[in-house]
């Protein structure tokens, strides 16, 4: 078998599991990141320290290094087009365009194609550019609102009526600083209906026709255990040995994917066809699932539960994306659950401690039945430091999602330092037990 040299951008947690399993395939990798991730330089042959975004020196070095295909781990890039210029270079992609890439790049977008072709899982929203219809909207609206800027804002931009924001007033106020600054890129924002219920991932490969649905995921994007405190990138989440939750059943699962495959059915008759990973963030309401929004890539920490499962071969599922066609794929993953925990500099999100040591024992953590993904880190003489971003993930994996939970705490027990932080409370019985009952509240309102 002749090797396959794979281009792959990005340097988080999310692109190390990416690159692991492309190396487990059997693939000779070219990794471009912006800060050297330790865990993908060593399963590199070859890696180039730039961000994503500089389209040109990553596509220029990609031809130089004869790849011939490539995989995109975070979004910025891929709203930018790195996909279209490396096609046209003749480099085949696993991953989105930038017409494709408008469905997480562009939440107006998003929200207008499933208005337009009225799928299931649509959500009430409307588009504002102007503070002063803000304020006549508001006076006629009844219920909560979420306020969202346009575009990305790393999941940081967006505010809850009832959670962050007291009141309308405090609504308009978030509104003008969001028109005012620009905030996701530009003077524009979107009202949406306030959702309530418990939120969870549905991640599929598609060729933009055909889709894969992989096992579910629930992330914890709040700080603080209890899900408390600011939102973040994401500090761990789960997953079940059968594929669905625990507040999950499979008519819903079942539910979310066709939503998913009308929203790809809609954007091939706007003339968009969709390749790569989409992630679709749903929420459980009691009307069903609704869609929050979608991601043109696997998520972070999604990807890590998920990912490692895979009984396939990465490489060639791969393979199958970028020449368009998954309709011969048979994909099965590992009947296993898992659990993903970050640890964080402390401070994360607010006024993070960087350059605090860590000492990681990588052996001891595989032999927990768990595996390590460094995320934003830097090694100096050997030696690992955390920066102001997540630093790394270990996820437990085995039959029983409690088994699978105390590996994951077996791990993190295998990496020292001080001024760091983590949620312990991912994947405990206590943690899903409160949101089977947050669900059930949900249900019987
Ligand atoms: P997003 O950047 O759209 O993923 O939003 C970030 C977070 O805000 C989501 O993970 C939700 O927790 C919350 N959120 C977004 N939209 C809504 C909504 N319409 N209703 C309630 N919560 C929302």
């Amino acid at each position: 078998m002749i090797t396959m040299k794979i281009l792959t951008v990005g340097g988080g947690a999310r692109e190390h599991t990416i690159v692991k399993a492309l190396h487990h395939g059997g693939a000779e990798i070219y990794a471009v990141m912006g800060n050297k991730n330790p865990g993908i330089a060593r399963l590199s042959k070859e890696f180039l320290l730039e961000k994503g975004t500089n389209i040109d020196d990553v596509v220029d070095w990609a031809v130089d290094k004869k790849v011939a295909l490539a995989v995109v781990g975070p979004e910025a890039p891929l709203g930018k087009g790195i996909v279209d210029e490396l096609e046209k270079k003749g480099i085949k992609c696993a991953s989105p365009n930038k017409n494709a890439a408008q469905i997480e790049i562009s939440k107006e977008f998003m929200r207008n194609i499933m208005q337009k072709y009225d799928l299931p899982g649509k959500v009430d929203y409307q588009v504002f550019d102007d503070i002063e219809e803000i304020e006549d909207f508001l006076t006629h609206y009844e219920g909560e609102l979420a306020v969202k800027p346009v575009g990305l804002t790393g999941g940081k931009g967006v505010k809850i009526m009832g959670e962050h924001l007291e009141n309308k007033e405090e609504v308009i106020d978030y509104c003008h600083k969001v028109l005012e600054n620009k905030i996701g890129g530009s003077s524009k924002l979107i009202l949406e209906e306030r959702l309530k219920g418990e939120e969870f991932t549905l991640q599929v490969f598609t060729d933009g026709e055909n889709l894969i649905p992989m096992p579910l995921v629930q992330d914890h994007k709040r700080l603080f255990e209890g899900d408390e405190g600011p939102n973040t990138g994401g500090m761990g989440s789960y997953s079940q040995a059968d594929g669905l939750l625990p507040f999950v059943d499979s008519k819903t699962y079942d539910e979310s994917v066709s939503i998913i495959k009308e929203t790809l059915r809609a954007l091939k008759k706007e003339g968009v066809t969709y390749k790569g990973v989409l992630y679709g963030q749903f929420m459980l309401t009691k009307k069903g699932p609704k869609i929050i929004e979608y991601n043109c890539r696997w998520g972070d920490p999604e990807a890590m539960n998920v990912l490692p499962l895979l009984e396939n071969n990465y490489v060639e599922i791969c393979k199958n994306i970028a020449q368009g066609d998954i309709s011969d794929l048979e994909v099965s993953f590992e009947k296993k659950s898992s659990v993903c925990k970050y640890i964080v500099p402390e401070g994360y999100g607010i006024d993070p401690v960087s350059g605090a040591e860590l000492e990681i024992d990588e052996d001891a953590i595989e032999s927990e039945g768990a595996q390590l993904f460094y995320a934003s880190v830097d090694e100096k003489d050997g030696k690992i430091y955390t920066t102001t971003s997540r630093s790394l993930a270990v996820c437990g994996y085995s039959e029983k999602l409690e088994e699978a939970e105390s590996a994951s705490e077996r791990a993190l027990s295998h990496v020292k330092g001080d001024k760091v932080h983590m949620r312990h409370d991912i994947g405990k019985p206590e943690s899903i037990e409160r949101k089977l009952k947050h669900m059930q509240e949900i249900k019987g309102d």
